[in-house]
């Protein structure tokens, strides 16, 4: 049976033969206007314009496979229904499609006015095994097609982070500073220890912080501690000694009650990657850039990939406390700055222009992942077999959404490329 996304496809691309367009009571149709398609409950599409024996309705356009469809989901007790100007089906049982008010709406029959071409090429489409459905007709798109429509998947892919990102922001009712503060911590924390990083940076507010930013020794003191990594120890160690005692003085100073332990793990990671360094690195970062806002800008976006973050002087010669170590420069890798800029500091500068009312956005987004490395990995690999470049972020960021979003949920029919492959790229 042929699905009702076709049937919407169909209408909103006017993939269908129109000529001598009538309704079932043989009534000449021009369509001015499909209408918006609506993703939600209600009518399928609304703002509609079409001229029916010369009189201009304007409206919705409901649409089904069945007419006596309408019946089934109740559309003819439903109110939202009555502006419902016409209804396609794609077969008819003859019986007049009615409103909750009783009079009857136009009605048009698809059927034999669907290419048999474009059914074909949209059940290869569907019914396709291939890594992605299209793998073997995309090299009949014109490249400007594919590159626009990969571009647009990167900015999507921003956009959703960066509405993630937003929803927190409004439900903790965050400023901008501690925004990127939490986001930027539960992300210096790995797979492992994200959320317990973020509980870290909410406890630890920026507004304390940022007093701080040109004390590494204090900075490392309020982060730990707050952790609660500095409870107990052996006495020899001077370092966590210092450490401890100025963050009972600095947790008395700022009224900071002695919270319960984080859950905070060492397992299956790097010893580079363990958290203490991250902490370490975290200090570094905030002092390298005390308002956190400054590296919401382009000219930033080239500074953070190319300051080093390391640790404080203990953190070379350790990984953990009391543990001492062959000594070792512990910077923040390439990837690692790559994965912060990714996926906290663009989506936030996203938003923060956005807020700001500034254009462009879709050029910061591509600005900033064009200075990204790209992804070569299980996602971005089946375009990649096709020819399609992956040279840098912006691609492969592009091509993930692409796969992840579009190909493995067949949405065919709302991707750019799937329009050009049946007909309307
Ligand atoms: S979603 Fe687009 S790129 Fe993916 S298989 Fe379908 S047509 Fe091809």
């Amino acid at each position: 049976m042929i699905p009702e996304d076709f049937l919407h496809y169909v209408w909103r691309t006017r993939s269908f033969d129109h000529r001598d367009l009538r309704t079932n009571k043989n009534q000449p149709v021009f369509i001015e206007k499909p209408g918006i398609w609506n993703h939600d409950q209600g009518p399928d599409f609304s703002d509609a314009r079409v001229k029916i024996d010369d009189v201009v309705f304007h409206g919705h356009v409901e649409i089904h496979v069945q007419s006596e469809d309408w019946y089934r989901h109740r559309h003819h007790e439903d109110e939202k229904y009555n502006n419902t100007i016409l209804h396609i089906a794609h077969t008819t049982n003859g019986k007049p499609v009615r409103r909750a008010d009783g009079t009857v709406i136009p009605e048009i029959v698809l059927a034999d006015r669907i290419p048999p071409s474009l059914l074909l090429q949209y059940n290869r489409l569907q019914l396709s095994q291939d890594e992605f459905p299209c793998s073997k007709l995309i090299n009949q798109v014109k490249p400007i097609v594919i590159r626009s429509w990969i571009d647009r998947m990167a900015v999507e892919r921003i956009e959703q982070k960066a509405a993630v990102i937003q929803k927190r922001m409004d439900e903790a009712n965050l400023d901008w500073e501690q925004l990127l503060w939490e986001e930027l911590a539960a992300m210096m924390g790995g797979p492992v220890n994200k959320e317990v990083f973020r509980e870290m940076a909410q406890r630890m507010p920026h507004r304390i912080l940022r007093n701080y930013v040109d004390e590494p020794f204090q900075l490392e003191a309020l982060l730990f501690g707050v952790c609660r990594l500095l409870t107990g120890g052996k006495s020899f160690d001077i370092y966590f000694q210092d450490l401890k005692k100025e963050w009972e003085y600095l947790a008395a100073k700022h009224k900071i009650e002695l919270p319960p332990p984080l859950n905070i793990r060492f397992l299956r990671m790097r010893p580079a990657a363990f958290p203490t360094i991250r902490i370490s690195q975290i200090a570094q970062l905030l002092m390298q850039f005390p308002r956190f806002t400054d590296l919401l800008s382009l000219e930033a976006f080239d500074q953070f990939l190319e300051i080093n973050i390391t640790t404080s002087a203990y953190w070379e010669n350790h990984y953990r406390f009391f543990e001492d170590k062959k000594r070792s420069v512990k910077k923040l890798g390439k990837s690692q700055k790559e994965i912060l800029m990714a996926n906290v500091i663009l989506p936030i500068a996203w938003l923060y222009h956005r807020a700001h009312g500034r254009n462009h956005l879709d050029q910061l987004v591509e600005n900033g992942l064009t200075r990204l490395s790209p992804e070569n990995n299980r996602l971005t690999r089946p375009f990649m077999k096709t020819g399609i470049s992956n040279e840098h972020a912006f691609d492969s960021q592009g091509l993930i959404q692409l796969k992840k979003r579009y190909c493995d949920e067949k949405r065919c029919l709302e991707c750019g490329i799937g329009g050009a492959i049946l007909g309307n790229g």
